[in-house]
């Protein structure tokens, strides 16, 4: 589990990446689904995604992110898609080493 800070945290830092400047984050409890966007560059998100592993975060993050850029689902923010999460997810790239402290209680990831 995260923080809701750290969770917006990284969501500036994947906004910087895609190029997008979302105007608010909120992060919320949503009924039926994991995040929203406005129009207007409002992002919400789940507060259970605070409990999920990094690559379900980045891919929810990414995919609202995208949105502020291209507004349906087309081939271009599929493709954007799996590039950003490709690069997210390469360890070899110059994204965080996970070694971060080991949260106390049961080990969840
Ligand atoms: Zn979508």
């Amino acid at each position: 589990m995260i923080t809701s800070e750290k969770f917006k945290e990284d969501v500036l830092t994947l906004a910087k990446e895609v190029g997008v400047e979302p105007k608010e984050i909120h992060i919320r409890a949503m009924k039926r689904k994991w995040a929203s966007c406005s129009s207007k560059g409002r992002l919400t998100f789940d507060k259970t995604l605070l409990n999920e592993p990094k690559e379900v975060r980045s891919k929810v993050i990414l995919h609202e992110l995208l949105h502020l850029r291209y507004p349906n689902h087309g081939r271009m923010f599929n493709s954007l898609l799996t590039a950003y999460l490709k690069r997210n997810m390469d360890p070899s790239d110059e994204g965080e080493i996970k070694d971060n402290q080991t949260q106390k209680g049961n080990g969840d990831l």
